[in-house]
């Protein structure tokens, strides 16, 4: 532990040290992390120091940035990179070099300076590796397509304690694993990614009483499939909590709502949203001109820590039983779970288009993703999660069974890692990992040899 000390930047702390206890803990408060010794890495040099100290005593590594997406809690070394705050924005090449740490509302809020962005996801307080590692599908999704497609390098730390540069030059195979494929192979470290051209777009949503849920849903699930890639949009039941980031009329309410984001000339965009209201008219409509800078405010996902429990999985379409499937299992019913909202999302577009040959993103084609998330008061997941696969069962034969990497959560991240990918590419996904970590370093993420 004394030469750990010397030999690393940042802190080292282990249980009883101030700051422990922050440091094992995240967004998602159902389980906190419970190493032996936490590294607060500044950089790939700690990164690499913690690493080989792992392996010298024989533990597991384990890593988190903001604690969205915690997979099994950390008993070895773990990595906290909240300290890796670096970020560099290349207005003229359009990219920003972005560090283990930052979240992606510090990305957007420096890059909107410049009128560009990253295609980042429904949060701000979301990390940008840990997002884009397992795929990253955001409002600018169908126009644009993930963000692992964005990726131009890594930095990374592998088992090893190597600390690589990967790209489309150097180390393809990894680079192509690190793009979709998860943090198995890894500690990401850094990483470049292409922004994109965006300032007003014309978002929001449109609200419907809940006895509605079936009919708007088959009625989405029809309109959006002519609808063009500037519009990334969803069908939400949603328990709003009366919390200030909702709009007056819409706290404490259970609603349909129609969701998205039409990031294209503005008109265009009106009158498309207009030939949608003209057929539903909304009981509120919070739909309109926007900074893309205030996106966050699209969804108000909650900004404090909660005990979340998350899933989802890839559908075949979205119609009147979908919404009626989402509506009974969202809304009150007497001492039934309650899920704070379940989302179908239209993708397709430019997802769908993202290149196959360079990335290891699962399941691109689907048209829509549905996730459901509860809140579990007693930190207890079992009923919240046996009420959600319920959900998934009624949905029938819309239902995938292909999962996305970032909506398995906990135990399902590292034990449904498969999944989330095509046979292929789960085969090429487990033999990388072999090559990086056949001794099980990072046993506690996501598992393609499962
Ligand atoms: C409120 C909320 C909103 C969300 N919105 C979206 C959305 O719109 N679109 C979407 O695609 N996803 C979304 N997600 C899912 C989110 O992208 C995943 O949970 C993601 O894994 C979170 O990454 P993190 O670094 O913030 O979380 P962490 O819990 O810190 O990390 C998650 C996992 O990523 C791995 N990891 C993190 N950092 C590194 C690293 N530097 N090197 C290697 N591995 C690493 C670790 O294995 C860790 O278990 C959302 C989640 C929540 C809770």
């Amino acid at each position: 532990m004394r030469a750990l000390r010397a030999a690393v930047r940042g802190t080292v702390l282990t249980d009883g040290d101030e700051g422990f206890e922050q440091r094992c803990s995240g967004w998602n408060l159902l389980r906190a992390h419970r190493p032996s010794v936490v590294v607060a890495a500044t950089g790939a040099h700690d990164v690499s120091v913690a690493v080989r100290f792992a392996t010298d005593q024989g533990i597991g590594l384990g890593v988190h940035a903001t604690g969205h997406g915690m997979a099994l809690p950390v008993d070895g070394v773990l990595i906290d990179t909240r300290e890796m705050t670096g970020l560099m924005v290349d207005p003229d090449r359009r990219t920003a070099t972005i560090g283990a740490g930052c979240t992606w509302g510090e990305v957007l809020a420096v890059t909107q300076r410049e009128g560009l962005a990253p295609l980042l996801g429904s949060s701000p307080t979301v990390g940008a590796v840990g997002y884009t590692l397992g795929g990253g599908l955001g409002w600018l999704a169908r126009k644009h397509g993930a963000a692992c497609d964005t990726v131009r390098w890594f930095e990374v730390v592998t088992p090893d304690a190597a600390v690589r540069r990967v790209g489309p030059d150097e180390d393809p195979d990894l680079f192509r694993g690190l793009r979709g494929g998860g943090g198995a192979f890894g500690v990401v470290t850094a990483m470049e990614v292409d922004l994109v051209p965006v300032d007003t777009v014309y978002a929001g949503n449109l609200y419907y009483p809940p006895d509605r849920a079936a009919d708007i849903a088959a009625a989405f699930g029809e309109w959006v499939s002519g609808v063009p890639d500037e519009l990334t949009s969803s069908f939400v039941c949603q328990n709003a909590p009366p919390a200030p980031v909702f709009p007056e009329q819409i706290r404490g309410r259970s609603l349909v709502v129609v969701r998205g984001c039409w990031s294209g000339d503005l008109e265009q965009g009106e009158a498309l949203l207009d030939e949608w209201r003209s057929q539903t008219s909304p009981l509120f409509d919070h739909w309109g001109a926007m900074s893309f800078a205030d996106c966050a405010s699209i969804s108000a996902d909650r900004i404090d820590p909660a005990p979340a429990v998350v899933t989802g999985e890839w559908i075949y379409r979205c119609d009147a039983g979908v919404g009626r499937a989402l509506a009974e299992a969202t809304f009150p019913v007497d001492d039934a779970p309650l899920l704070v909202f379940s989302e179908v999302r239209h993708l397709g577009g430019a997802v769908v288009r993202g290149d196959r040959s360079a990335t290891s993103f699962g399941h691109r084609d689907h048209p829509f993703f549905m996730n459901t998330v509860g809140v579990s008061i007693d930190r207890d997941p079992t009923p919240i999660a046996d009420h959600q696969r319920q959900m998934l069962r009624s949905l029938g034969n819309a239902a995938t069974g292909a999962a996305y990497l970032n909506y398995l959560d906990q135990d399902e991240r590292r034990h449904r890692t498969g999944d989330a990918f095509e046979a292929g590419v789960r085969t090429r996904l487990a033999a990388l990992q072999h090559r990086h970590d056949a001794g099980g370093l990072l046993r506690y993420g996501a598992d393609h040899r499962l």
